[in-house]
């Protein structure tokens, strides 16, 4: 499995060229963990998710399970807002994307789970 490394350069390698657009609607069910998108455009994407700790935060895997089922897209919360990511094509050109909006989202009111970093020691 790849590690994160931390990333944090001073300057932005380039610069966006579009405003991010913003997903419209999200939810979780936590009995099946299914994560529900609705992005921009109004089209739902479902995923399943599983949460890992890492280094510097916490790793989302959102696995499809509606039409493009088992793209994997993988979030990764970070304990610092510099930290946060994903693999998509939309945050690699906004820097954003409807995936890491959402998840941080649902951390924010407590729906979704975040492993503290270091976990329970
Ligand atoms: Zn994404």
């Amino acid at each position: 499995m790849s590690s994160l490394s931390p990333s944090r350069a001073p300057e932005k390698p380039f610069t966006p060229r579009r405003p991010p657009r913003p997903p419209q609607a999200w939810s979780y069910c936590q009995s099946t963990r299914e994560l529900t998108i609705y992005d921009y455009a109004g089209q739902m994407s479902v995923y399943h998710v599983d949460v890992a700790r890492s280094d510097c935060g916490c790793t989302y895997e959102l696995v499809n399970v509606d039409a493009r089922f088992g793209e994997c897209r993988t979030v990764h919360v970070g304990d610092d807002r510099a930290d946060d990511s994903c693999d998509c094509a939309g945050f690699c050109y906004r820097e954003q994307c409807k995936h890491l909006t959402s998840c941080v989202e649902l951390i924010r009111r407590g729906i979704l789970p975040f492993v503290e970093k270091g976990g329970v020691r």
